[in-house]
């Protein structure tokens, strides 16, 4: 059965494997490119995209995920730093994966203590309101070809989607919603189950581990 892989070199691929599992998704974490094969999806999760990026190019996945998406093979969600590695340009660094139409620039709202939060319904998503948290946020400052902006913050793109990946600037992993989750679910094919909310610790982006 495919299911959904969270990249999980650095950064938060617990949150996003516990969203999933509330969703129905048994996940699995995703370390070498072998492990892609059984995946429809795969989450990018936020960290440290320098630091992912590195990790990537180690372990040589960044090729593998890049030619699955582009073979049509694979859906793609990047979170965050995941979004700065999707993205086809990024301002003043070389773009990673190359997977969507988008310029992204990284720290656009500021350092660690302007993160924020917003409550917001984004329509494409669900009619829902979502409660969006941003830390060290990337900015999205244009798409184009057939990429469709979702979301915009501050006057400034923060989610973004094409017909197999999709990026946002800020975390639904760490936010009681699961709606995104089960968005990209349907999008990668598969069918997340019924309930719409994760058990919910409103401050957990904040731990220091
Ligand atoms: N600022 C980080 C970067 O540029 C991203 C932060 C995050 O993922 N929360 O990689």
């Amino acid at each position: 059965m495919p299911t959904i892989g969270v990249l999980a070199l650095q950064g938060g691929f617990r949150e996003h494997g516990a969203h999933l599992r509330e969703c129905g998704i048994d996940p699995v974490y995703i370390r070498d490119p072998d492990e892609l094969a059984r995946c429809a999806g795969l989450i990018i999760p936020g960290g440290e995209s320098s630091c992912l990026r590195r990790l990537m190019a180690a372990n040589h996945i960044d090729d593998a995920i890049a030619d699955a998406v582009k073979s049509g093979k694979l859906y793609v969600w990047g979170t965050c730093a995941g979004a700065i590695l999707a993205a086809a340009q990024v301002v003043d660094e070389q773009p990673c994966l190359a997977i969507i139409d988008a310029c992204i620039a990284r720290n656009v709202f500021g350092s660690q203590l302007d993160s924020f939060t917003e409550d917001v319904v984004v329509p494409a998503i669900s009619d829902a309101p979502q409660h969006l948290v941003y830390i060290r946020a990337p900015g999205i400052t244009k798409v184009w070809g057939t990429t469709r902006i979702l979301h915009t913050a501050h006057d400034t793109i923060a989610a973004a989607e094409n017909d197999q990946v999709i990026i946002t600037s800020f975390h639904p992993e760490l936010a009681q919603t699961l709606d995104f989750h089960r968005y990209f679910i349907k999008k990668c094919g598969l069918t997340p189950k019924s309930e719409r909310h994760a058990p919910w610790d409103r401050m957990s982006w904040m731990r220091n581990s």
